[in-house]
């Protein structure tokens, strides 16, 4: 393509509002605009790269599935059916016809697939994985700039349906191998972390995540033994904590003031590894109270996976005061009865503690877990810590930041079941299908890869995924022999396969040498008259640097010798 056909908005500038890196280059090298807060137009460029990721994506999916495409729009009475219309809340865009139909705009397609197995009849038929390529819309409460958090993005989302658990665990396996293809061929470094399954339900599920700054999970890690886990799920070791006696029973004093565990802590001579933190909680309407270490924080979601709950909240002051009498500075859980009280394991044993009093401005010193608390749970509810001990190795754990870019779920049996999807099995009974369901985000793959390959002067796109292989920059189009030149050279790449674009423009070298390494071309033959009086043109790697001289007829051989060296196999 030549670049006069193009249409390739660079800007001198970083765009303003643009925190992440992939959103401050993609901006600023014509990839991408934003329409509003979610939304993104995909400019030439930007579609280019799409379609090379869709690719590579669709190469290995249909090493073990099909491809299909489903309706972006859903009637209401499809969501209803797994009760997902009440359950997805403000999460689903909604609308209405002329008719006042209820329609939604699908945010992930288990409904819609699975409606669609019903016309599955026989174990013979599976395994089945289907997938497709789709807009997906989801109205995120705070979208985020750049493309992780997007209100309508592409997803590449798969579904398979397997006759029996074993079948499943294939589907699954073949779906983890077919993601580290795909996420090895776009250049993405991955690994794989055990993740809370959230709304989805089932049982199983593996995140990809790549350390990147941009992403927005945290992951724990440990260098020692290859221990990962996202921050929602990880456990650690503590140290055991030996206390002192505590005496006969708890002891109230004064607190005048005390608001918090640091103050308790500072003025008390409490440390907050011997205060005992009580948080109340509605749990589906249910008062809770969950008991953690002072100086440690529950992980919500450890707290939703134990209890199933789907409506998780902070219980608010006047239904605190209600149940307990005091305000939310003096609370505890000493003598309490009447709700549920679920206790991290980090208080096991613990003895000597302080915590409220459940009276405003006074609290208990004294208390002795086992003997002064009533728990109906106890569980591991605390979020880890950097520097916390690796639950496997003891080692040191890390946190790091990263973007979720792919995700597989066993989904089990509930899609099938509230569906009514049954098959024959072997014996002629009639079973329903297992499933599970797989997605990658095609923008987010995208902004990973920018995450992962760019410089000071641009983007670094892999040869794979580059919208174009190679720029053919002609210095002087006023020029003829210059002109010539790269259009023969153009012409000959065309010919033979290569993805050439031709930097036709009237502009000056300067301007075409920056541009070039801004949209991050993988490699860029120049052509300039001072060059061709020796009969040479130059021939640079993007990623390297690295530049050489050539005659004008090595150039098509250099040039394949490093296409095949850039690839990844
Ligand atoms: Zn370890």
């Amino acid at each position: 393509m030549r670049w006069s056909h193009l249409h390739i908005p660079t800007l001198h500038a970083d765009p303003a509002q643009a925190e992440a890196i992939h959103h401050r280059l993609l901006v600023r090298a014509g990839f991408i605009r934003q329409l509003m807060a979610g939304h993104y137009m995909l400019l030439p460029l930007g579609l280019l790269v799409r379609r090379k990721i869709i690719g590579v994506m669709r190469e290995e999916m249909n090493r073990i599935g099909c491809e299909f495409l489903m309706p972006a729009m859903h009637p209401k009475e499809l969501w209803e059916r797994t009760g997902r219309w009440e359950t997805m809340g403000e999460e689903l865009f909604r609308l209405q016809d002329r008719r006042k139909a209820d329609l939604a705009l699908g945010m992930t397609h288990e409904e819609v697939f699975t409606s669609h197995a019903l016309e599955l009849n026989s174990y013979r038929q599976l395994p089945q994985i289907w997938y497709q390529f789709q807009t997906k819309f989801r109205d995120e409460p705070r979208p985020r700039s750049g493309l992780i958090r997007c209100r309508e993005f592409t997803m590449k989302d798969s579904y398979s349906f397997d006759i029996d658990i074993e079948g499943l665990d294939v589907s699954f396996e073949r779906h983890r191998q077919a993601y580290e293809r795909i996420f090895t061929r776009l250049g993405i470094p991955s690994f794989t972390v055990n993740a809370s399954s959230g709304t989805m339900g089932g049982n199983a599920s593996l995140e990809f995540m790549c350390p990147s700054d941009a992403g927005e999970d945290v992951v724990v890690i440990c260098r020692g033994c290859g221990y990962a886990a996202n921050l929602e799920m990880a456990s650690s070791r503590l140290p055991t904590v030996i206390d002192p006696e505590s005496g006969d029973a708890p002891h109230m004093f004064a607190t005048p003031g005390v608001r918090s565990i640091d103050d308790l802590a500072r003025d008390y001579e409490a440390p907050a590894s011997q205060q005992i933190k009580t948080l109340a909680y509605m749990l589906d309407g249910q008062m809770t109270l969950v008991l953690l270490r002072g100086d440690h924080n529950l992980a919500e979601q450890k707290l939703r996976d134990l209890t199933g709950a789907v409506d998780i909240r902070s219980a608010a002051g006047d239904e605190i005061r209600t149940a307990l009498g005091a305000g939310p500075g003096s609370l505890g859980a000493v003598g309490v009865r009447g709700f549920p009280i679920f206790v991290d394991e980090a208080l096991r044993d613990r003895r000597n503690m302080f915590t409220g009093a459940n009276r405003d401005g006074f609290h208990l010193g004294g208390v002795d877990v086992a003997r002064d608390l009533r728990p109906s749970v106890w569980a591991d509810l605390r979020e880890v810590a950097t520097g916390e001990e690796c639950p496997q190795c003891g080692r040191s754990l890390k946190l790091i930041r990263a973007i979720e870019v792919g995700h597989i779920f066993k989904l089990g049996y509930t899609y099938s079941e509230k569906f009514g999807v049954r098959v024959s099995g072997p014996r002629d009974e009639l079973v329903h299908p297992i499933m599970g369901c797989y997605g990658i985000g095609v923008e987010r793959a995208m902004a990973a890869i920018v995450e992962c390959h760019h410089d000071e002067a641009g983007l670094v796109w892999p040869l794979e995924i580059a919208p174009f292989s190679v720029v053919v920059t002609n210095l002087n189009p006023m020029d003829t022999r210059t002109t010539e030149t790269s259009e023969s050279i153009y012409d000959h790449l065309v010919a033979t396969g290569v993805e050439a674009l031709l930097d036709d423009r009237p502009l000056r070298a300067g301007a075409k040498f920056k541009d070039a390494d801004l949209i991050g071309i993988p490699f860029v033959v120049t052509v300039g008259p001072r060059g061709l009086a020796q009969g040479e043109v130059e021939l640079k790697s993007r990623a390297s640097g690295e530049t050489r001289a050539l005659s004008i007829g090595e150039v098509p051989s250099a040039l394949k010798r490093l296409m095949n060296m850039a690839v990844i196999q």
